[in-house]
């Protein structure tokens, strides 16, 4: 059996693994819907080889994810790890709802505690909006009562609004997106250290992008991976960037074959912090340029263009669109772009409302012709949004009864 390493939450010395499982993208049925039996026994196995971080939440597989996790988790595999689950501001209107949802998710988990619980992908609007509604309150009072453990956020937006919130609660944890693409992306390496250095755990989602930088790799990519003198995947070259990082805690996967399952279990054997040579580090580099150079906009991030007084999220619109390009044959570029940006998931920030003003040219380092490019932006990506989004927003990202976002119309009823 393989030993996993474990790294240490700074606030409490909770020892969790490197490696945690991602309930987001579990194995499915060739009908559609998640193969469950296979699913548990991945997620049995994983947890069988050392991982004791699990990370789901009520959006995953409509809900089910969960579910499914509860599953798992019977025959005394429950008291082995932690659970992550988040609160999904998208289906709260007040502070009620938040105690409602959490007790929902306890009894779907079958747990009596949470371990690790996160609000679901904040940014600037929405955390104001949760801070309006009372959700500190509510994690203090979810703490006293023994239903959560940890509190934390996942984290979609820029590194001045990351460090806001990390200022405004004493969280445990954090949840970024990281990988050697995003290092300058949301809240990216600045959020990181900032983040670590408030003493916070700071789990990594998306460290491959969503399996991107795996797989089917561009021809340039490619040829640059097999000169260098070490051997190995695309994945495990990924993932071992990630974890080089000391200030990372737990990198989540979102694993559904046993093949990546065996890998990943490999990788977390020694993948220790600032274990890279300097050579290795600079394969790694090159890599970054080339597909930095393969990007349709050479936006880093930085985010000096906002705010936008019109309401763009100019960065976040240029990622997307950069993902549609780089990898075509992952279609979720778009899908993320109606949620993050056409209104579904917060408000709305998409390149369609920019009114040319020229405030972000004057500032970008890049000298990025802003208004330009988000007019490309806003062709090749919206043209379906202004349908998708009214009918997603009618329907499929309802709140039923207990919680769970779920795929249904009638959304008044559902509320409560
Ligand atoms: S030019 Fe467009 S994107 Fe830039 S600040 Fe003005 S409205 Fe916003
Ligand atoms: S200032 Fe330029 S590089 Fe920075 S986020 Fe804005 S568009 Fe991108």
């Amino acid at each position: 059996m393989s030993l996993i390493l474990y790294r240490k939450v700074p606030k409490t010395g909770d020892e969790l693994s490197i490696l945690g499982f991602g309930c987001m993208r579990l194995p499915l049925k060739k009908g559609g819907g998640i193969d469950e039996e296979r699913a548990i026994r991945q997620l049995r196995f994983a947890i069988d080889h050392g991982v004791n971080y699990i990370d789901t939440a009520p959006a995953y597989h409509f809900g089910r994810s969960e579910h499914v996790l509860a599953r798992a988790l019977a025959d005394g595999y429950r008291k082995k790890v932690r659970i992550a689950t988040k609160l999904p501001p998208w289906s709260v209107r007040s502070r009620e709802d938040m105690d409602h949802i959490l007790d929902s998710q306890l009894t779907t988990l079958h747990t009596d505690h949470i371990d690790y619980y996160l609000l679901h992908s904040l940014s600037g609007t929405t955390w104001e909006k949760m801070k309006n509604l009372g959700v500190r309150e509510f994690l203090d009072s979810a703490k006293n009562d023994g239903k959560i453990k940890n509190a934390g956020f996942s984290f979609h937006g820029d590194v001045a609004s990351f460090k806001e919130i990390i200022n405004a609660y004493n969280w445990e944890f954090c949840q970024i997106q990281y990988n050697y693409l995003d290092e300058h992306n949301q809240a990216g390496t600045e959020g990181l250290k900032y983040a670590a250095d408030k003493q916070l755990a700071v789990m990594i989602m998306e460290p491959i992008r969503g399996g991107n930088l795996a797989g089917q790799v561009p021809e340039e990519v490619k040829k640059i991976w097999e000169g260098s003198m070490v051997r190995r995947s695309p994945a495990e070259w990924a993932l071992r960037w990630v974890w080089n990082h000391p200030e990372v805690t737990v990198v989540l996967s979102g694993m559904n074959d046993e093949v990546h399952i065996d890998e990943n279990l490999r990788v977390a054997d020694d993948a220790l912090p600032k274990s890279l040579t300097p050579d290795e580090c600079a394969i790694i580099a090159r890599v970054r340029d080339t597909y930095l150079r393969l990007m349709k906009v050479n936006c880093t991030g930085c985010g000096y263009c906002m705010p936008c007084p019109n309401g763009v999220d100019i960065p976040g619109c240029f990622s997307l669109y950069n993902a549609y390009h780089l990898f075509p044959r992952d279609r979720s570029a778009k899908f993320q772009y109606f949620g993050r940006h056409g209104g579904l998931l917060s408000s709305v920030s998409y390149a369609g409302l920019c009114r040319r003003c020229g405030k972000c040219t004057k500032i970008c380092p890049q000298h990025i012709p802003v208004p330009e490019r988000l007019k490309e932006v806003s062709n090749e990506m919206e043209g379906m949004m202004r349908v998708v989004v009214p009918v997603l927003k009618g329907g499929l990202w309802c709140m039923d009864k207990v919680g769970h976002v779920k795929r249904r119309f009638a959304f008044k009823e559902s509320q409560r």
